[in-house]
């Protein structure tokens, strides 16, 4: 196994100890936006004045860079119109109001022979549950798990497609950032749609070997244990890593440390290596919508800041506002300083309190003034290299960061700035406080809104 020597060791605000599941109450209304991802909208598919059941088609995809929209609480629907995301873009969003029911459409047969499934049907039943895959661009998963069983063939050797065979699937018990929990709360507890999952992956991927990956100061996972006992192959097996080395929870940093192969960024994927990884969140939500063909209405978020009454694991449905899921929650024991979709390393700050949960963020932490660092006028980099150091992807962040300040917005592509994932290591540890990832991020947005 590899070692992760880079990216900067946190301490989690949860552990395992305190994992407790929050259901709330359901929202009196949601906001649905036509796009929760990387892509095209779905089609809207009801008008003002309809009513809906849970789980009824609302939005319609007709292509694989597009995903179907649910109503994700009963009631009518009383706009459409254009609304604020999380990424401060204006997006068509289908407004619910709730009518306190929770009537569910007709649920399908449950699949009694998931072996009889052939890629296709998995798929189709995956993209027709609306999930996304997570991460830095989220994008609908079925498209992420396309083409079936082969790589996405970024890497090049001579001029010829490097075409890799995926031989290895990684189900990620870890979260992106150690202050998230849903993938260790979701290893802990029994679910019976994880072997579902594994199996339609193992369809999908063609990946013969099966490794889980834990965090090595995690306590033992009975049901992970089971499932590698069971495996009379013995292809599946349970790894122990630091997982508070912050970001190793990340596909790139994560596949280094597991496998010991590269990714080739900015546009590589893990299959290029041979890989495919998804994480405990992922494999149960596809297992839920092959097995149960339930598409997806709710999510498991992260929910954390001192500013709030309680938190922990919250069940929410899709679309409710952040005002009202603070509210459900008891409401704000202290005034914020901040609010962040996402984890406190890689979320974005929030202005405005009907931001609807979506279906691509993992976490909510509102937080109190001694929980942020106020970084006020940043100051020039001194060369002190320390951002080199931690940067896990060997980029030199500080020049990076002098391109994008002063525009020079070319220089900073040719030097990796699509390399970047984002983690945020390089503002955390420089002592001139410069907001790195902001500029990346907002040189990115340039560059492709140019392109
Ligand atoms: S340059 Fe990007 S990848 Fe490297 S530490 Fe900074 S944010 Fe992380
Ligand atoms: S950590 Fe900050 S001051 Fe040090 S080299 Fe990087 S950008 Fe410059």
């Amino acid at each position: 196994m590899g070692l992760f020597p880079k990216g900067i060791k946190l301490l989690r605000s949860l552990n395992n100890t305190t994992f407790n599941l929050i259901e709330l109450p359901l929202p009196e209304r949601v906001i649905l936006p036509l796009k929760q991802y990387i892509g095209e909208p779905a089609k809207v598919a009801v008008s003002v004045g309809d009513k809906v059941k849970v789980g009824q088609l609302i939005g319609t995809a007709a292509r694989d860079n597009a995903l179907p929209l649910h109503a994700t609480i009963s009631g009518k629907v009383v706009e459409i119109k254009e609304h604020l995301d999380h990424k401060g873009s204006t997006v068509p969003s289908i407004i619910i109001e709730g009518d306190g029911t929770d009537t569910w459409i007709e649920s399908p047969v449950e699949e009694k022979d998931m072996d009889s499934l052939r890629p296709s049907d998995i798929l189709k039943r995956i993209h027709g549950a609306g999930l996304v895959a997570k991460g830095l661009l989220p994008i609908p998963l079925g498209k992420d798990l396309l083409p079936l069983d082969q790589p996405k063939t970024h890497l090049y050797l001579k001029g010829t497609k490097v075409v890799k065979k995926i031989d290895s699937l990684l189900i990620n018990a870890l979260d992106i950032e150690p202050s998230l929990g849903v993938n260790r709360y979701l290893a802990g507890i029994h679910n019976e749609e994880l072997a579902s999952g594994i199996s339609a992956l193992k369809v999908i991927t063609g990946a013969q070997r099966i490794l889980f990956v834990v965090d090595k100061k995690s306590p033992p996972y009975p049901q992970l244990e089971s499932i590698v006992l069971a495996d009379e192959e013995e292809s599946t097996t349970l790894i122990s890593i630091d997982g508070e080395r912050f970001p190793v929870g990340l596909s790139v940093p994560l596949l280094k440390t597991v496998l010991g192969r590269e990714v080739p960024l900015p546009y590589g994927h893990p299959r290029d290596v041979g890989a495919a990884i998804y994480d405990i969140d992922t494999v149960v939500s596809i297992g839920r919508s092959v097995h149960k063909q339930i598409p997806q209405v709710e999510s498991l978020i992260t929910v954390g800041g001192g500013a709030l009454s309680k938190g922990g694991i919250v069940k929410v449905r899709i679309g409710t506002q952040i005002g009202m899921l603070i509210e459900s929650l008891g409401g704000l024991k202290e005034d914020p300083a901040k609010i962040i979709l996402g984890g406190p390393m890689m979320g974005m700050a929030q202005y405005d309190l009907t931001i609807p949960i979506t279906k691509d963020i993992p976490g909510l932490f509102v937080l109190i003034r001694d929980e942020i660092q106020v970084t006020g006028r940043y100051r020039e980099c001194i060369n002190c290299g320390l951002c080199v150091r931690v940067c896990p992807v060997n980029l030199v962040p500080g020049m990076l960061s002098m391109y994008c300040a002063r525009d020079c917005l070319d220089m900073a592509e040719r030097e990796g700035l699509f390399r970047c994932i984002e983690c945020g290591c390089c503002d955390y540890v420089c002592p001139s406080r410069r907001p790195m990832v902001h500029l990346f991020r907002h040189a990115k947005h340039q560059l492709m809104e140019a392109a």
